[in-house]
């Protein structure tokens, strides 16, 4: 695209939004790392210009600006994301559309049990929000204090509330979205009922910003718990897990909030970079699992029933021991451990991440399949595997062996690696991509994936909605649509 169309356009977008909320990549001194690099630190695009709306209005004419001029749009939250969905590409003429300045909570309705939030609100503020009202908003991720509500929905977050409350789509009643063409949608009408034709909430929740911006949602609430128990239990191996997993749902039911799975390889790098943190004595056992109960009964009859339940497993040998968290805080330092994983990893070095999932009775299976063929062509290679098992979710990640350099080892094996994972990972079933999305960085694995008349459907679904293809190309699809600035009719 010519060097003109494109200052005519960032010159428009500054009279919109004013010249302090479009930041200009070739302007002296200014630096957008914060918005260009990816968290992982795998990528560093760089941006035409990253532009800060403050309403949805102006989200509209943004939008509508860039696609009269053919350009493209990255919308970006809290840029959490793990497949590089929301960071510009290295072409210099992407433009970065940070949602982060509509933050505004603008709705809590305690009879109808919603909170309507918009898009850059931090997902701990809508916690927050909903927590001093007496309620919960359960969606819950190691990023919340950072990632945004536009992100949480565009990408369906999953976390470690999935087993009981569903992923971020389950939890959403409504959106307001800036359509490709700069129409705004309002569909945020809270309610629990309306068969009106299509539900167009669906068809933009998990479209990671390739379908509309999403402005604001309408989001479910529900009664705060009254007690809550965690527990650490010790586990000898994955079919135990599983064994546990039963066992767990048969007696607490509806109770039962979370399942998180951690192998040993992910504590080990827990202990080694954030030694502060007190990991339960038994790091020797092949698993750990992070149980958490949230009930409506007094907190000791939610104390009762788990132990109960914990005593069984314990007699039948699907867990070798265990420790059920005495207050509040001991619950939370135990969670703290589960949650530095990805932080201990990411300290590690580099490593090849996969978001997989399997019907949970398959885990074992699956795990010790890809396993033994990983190590038979890359002996030493750290496995490290952890995530949510109530969910069938694994975070199946394979660092490079001790002493050898992650990111060498990761430029030599990565895409060998990736082969294996996915080929056993479809042969049972399974899913390339559980809770993160596709991004940029799956792009071509989706291709390979998923069913050719899926793709097709997702293809004419993009081109109906982003027939000029400025939103986001180049993520979840292969770049479509007409190039961007032709003029023809
Ligand atoms: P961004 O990273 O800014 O964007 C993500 C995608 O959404 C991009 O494609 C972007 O274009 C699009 N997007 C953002 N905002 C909008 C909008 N308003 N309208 C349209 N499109 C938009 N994910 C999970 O699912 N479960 C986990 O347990 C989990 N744990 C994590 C732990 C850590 C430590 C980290 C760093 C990430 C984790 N993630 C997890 C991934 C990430 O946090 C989520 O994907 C999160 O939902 C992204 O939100 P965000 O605001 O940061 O979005
Ligand atoms: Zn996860």
């Amino acid at each position: 695209m010519k060097t003109e169309a494109l200052n005519a356009c960032l010159n428009e977008l500054v009279q919109l939004l004013g010249v302090a909320h479009v930041l200009r990549g070739d302007a002296p001194g200014c630096d957008l790392s914060a918005w260009e690099a990816d968290w992982r630190g795998r990528r560093r695009g760089r941006a035409l210009a990253v532009v800060r709306p403050a309403c949805t209005a102006d989200v509209a004419q943004v939008v509508r600006a860039c696609a009269r001029a053919g350009v493209a749009l990255v919308p970006q939250g809290g840029n959490t994301g793990l497949v590089l969905g929301g960071t510009p590409d290295h072409s210099g003429t992407e433009v970065v559309l940070s949602l982060q300045r509509l933050n505004a909570i603008r709705q809590i309705d305690p009879d109808n049990l919603t909170l309507v939030a918009e898009a850059g609100c931090v997902l701990q503020t809508v916690q927050a929000a909903a927590a001093d009202a007496g309620l919960l908003f359960p969606l819950s991720l190691a990023a919340q204090g950072s990632c945004t509500v536009g992100g949480n929905l565009a990408t369906n977050a999953g976390g470690t509330q999935v087993l009981r409350h569903g992923n971020a789509r389950d939890l959403c009643l409504g959106l307001e979205v800036v359509t490709a063409q700069g129409a705004v949608w309002d569909g945020l009408s809270g309610l629990r009922k309306d068969n009106t034709g299509y539900d167009l909430r669906h068809l933009f929740i998990g479209s990671e910003g390739t379908l509309g911006v999403i402005t604001a949602a309408c989001l479910k609430l529900f009664p705060a718990p009254q007690s809550r128990q965690t527990a650490w239990v010790a586990v000898p191996n994955l079919d135990a897990a599983v064994a546990l997993l039963t066992l767990c749902q048969r007696h607490l039911g509806p109770a039962l909030t979370g399942f998180e799975l951690m192998g040993q390889a992910a504590l080990a790098l827990v202990q080694r970079h954030f030694p502060q943190l007190h990991l339960p004595p038994w790091q020797a056992a092949p698993y750990g699992v992070l149980l958490e109960t949230s009930s409506h009964d007094d907190e000791a009859n939610g104390r009762r029933l788990f132990e109960a339940c914990l005593g069984e497993a314990l007699s039948k040998g699907c867990a070798q021991d265990a420790v059920l968290a005495e207050t509040l805080h001991q619950g939370q330092a135990l969670w703290a451990i589960r949650e530095h994983i990805p932080l201990a990893q990411a300290k590690e070095g580099l490593n090849v991440k996969h978001d997989i999932s399997v019907a949970v009775s398959k885990v074992p299976g699956w795990v010790a399949d890809v396993s033994a063929r990983l190590l038979a062509r890359w002996p030493g290679v750290r496995i490290v595997n952890f995530g949510h098992l109530g969910d069938g979710n694994l975070h199946f990640n394979v660092q490079a062996p001790e002493g050898e350099a992650p990111a060498d080892f990761l430029a030599a094996h990565e895409s060998a690696i990736h082969a294996v994972v996915y080929e056993t990972v479809s042969r049972w079933g399974g899913s390339i991509s559980a809770e993160h999305g596709i991004g940029a960085l799956k792009v071509d694995t989706l291709q390979q994936h998923k069913s050719p008349v899926a793709l097709d459907l997702m293809a004419r679904i993009k081109t109906a909605l982003d027939p000029l293809g400025t939103l986001n190309p180049g993520r979840v699809l292969p770049k479509s649509g007409r190039p961007p600035n032709d003029q023809r009719g």
